[in-house]
């Protein structure tokens, strides 16, 4: 017990924060722009390495541009505690950034203390987070399911291939396979991370602790009609491809109700209409539907009965149909003894709390393939993220590193 009144200094913990968010900053926008393996991540990356190097920490960036300091023994296993530096674009001053910054404050706050781990920390900052190019690959670099086949093919949306991202920014894009830990290397990894969300505010909550997260399925439907006339076309001789994409969006609340749970989340997003004018019937409708639930089974089901309501409104509006699953992520149970730890770490700090579900993918969800992972989460303000709105107010920031300290403390002492 004699480490219980360790805690955090936040004005280092903010200068911190600053010092990662001078990278990427739009002024135009009030956003942060660190796309990874973009000029301004790689400075970030470097910087965050150098101040855990000034802070006496053994640091390394592995092939992908993961960023680790090392604190405590020297050989043997160790926890990995961090999250991501990179941002998505216009991304706000927390996500991510937050959880990689009260990582490093956790393991100076407890160099400070001259506390000795039983086992070495490994402050981690990852890299591709946010999925520029369609994967966590910081994270499943780490876990080995980042295969070179797929490294090797990826692009992001602009068309740029990620091995050719990677070159840019010094990286070996064959080295990836090297970025892999051993099981038995890694006790456990840990991420505090802002819950991104407006459950914890409305709830009153301190810390929010995360037992799963959500699967996701990416579905890309296009319903095709005839684009014609909208004034010489009678209505009931269309065949108007946004009529069919909005029964189909219509369809979604009743479906969740029937099938869904208070997880289950279904968007469409992203809308391509063709020719997409306002004196012409849509001839085409190609769009997104993504999926999300904790369970798989609910995912599956959700799935198919889209599919069917799909093939419904092709046939009221006498449309032809293509749907095309692209990408499926299943759910992730976390770890329940660095739950319990949590738990008892927020307990001992006298803060509120609740267990919950993550409705965002995180890369604990990828390092629990191959250690045990927690996550904790503190308030968004109206739950806003992937936004320069994105705020948490600075107790709330605090609190979240003092629970991510104390868990650290039970994990490894
Ligand atoms: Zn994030």
């Amino acid at each position: 017990m004699k480490h219980a009144t360790v805690s955090v200094d936040g004005t280092r913990l903010k200068s911190l924060l600053d010092g990662v968010n001078q990278f990427g900053f739009s002024p135009e926008t009030g956003g942060y722009n660190r796309l990874a393996f973009s000029e301004s991540d790689m400075a970030c990356r470097n910087w965050f390495m150098e101040k855990m190097q000034a802070e006496g920490l053994d640091v390394r960036m592995d092939p992908v541009g993961n960023v680790f300091g090392r604190f405590g023994p020297a050989d043997g296993p160790c926890v990995i505690v961090g999250s991501h530096l990179d941002t998505v674009a216009d991304g706000g001053a927390f996500d991510g950034s937050l959880g990689a910054c009260a990582a490093l404050e956790a393991a100076l706050a407890l160099r400070d203390a001259n506390y000795a781990p039983s086992c070495a920390i490994e402050v981690v900052a990852t890299s591709e987070e946010e999925g520029r190019f369609g994967g966590m690959l910081g994270s499943q670099a780490m876990t080995g399911q980042a295969s070179l086949d797929w490294v090797n093919s990826a692009r992001d949306s602009d068309g740029v291939l990620l091995k050719e991202a990677m070159r840019v920014a010094g990286l070996d894009w064959a080295r990836v396979p090297e970025a892999r830990r051993s099981p038995q290397d890694v006790k456990a990894f840990l991420e505090l991370h802002i819950e991104q969300g407006p459950v914890l505010e409305r709830a009153g909550c301190a810390i929010g602790i995360a037992e799963e997260v959500s699967g996701v399925c990416y579905l890309e439907v296009q319903l095709s009609g005839v684009a014609n006339h909208s004034g010489t076309t009678p209505m009931d001789l269309r065949c108007d491809a946004f009529a069919g994409l909005t029964d189909i969006s219509a369809s979604i609340p009743e479906l969740i109700a029937k099938l869904g749970t208070e997880q289950s989340r279904i968007t469409i997003g992203k809308v391509d209409l063709v020719p997409n004018h306002p004196h012409t019937i849509a001839g085409r409708a190609t769009f997104s539907i993504i999926i999300r639930d904790t369970s798989r089974d609910v995912m599956c089901a959700l799935r198919d009965a889209m599919q069917r309501r799909a093939e419904d409104a092709a046939e009221r509006h006498g449309l032809t149909f293509t749907l095309t699953p692209k990408s499926w992520l299943d759910p992730q149970k976390l770890a329940l003894e660095l739950a319990e730890a949590t738990e008892h770490a927020v307990k001992e700090l006298g803060l509120t709390y609740q267990r919950m579900p993550s409705g965002a993918g995180h890369d604990a969800q990828t390092m629990q393939t191959l250690c045990p992972s927690g996550l904790i989460f503190i308030p968004s303000q109206r739950g806003i993220s992937h936004s320069p709105e994105e705020y948490s107010v600075w107790s709330d920031i605090e609190n979240g590193a003092n629970a991510l300290l104390h868990t650290l403390i039970k994990l490894t002492s």
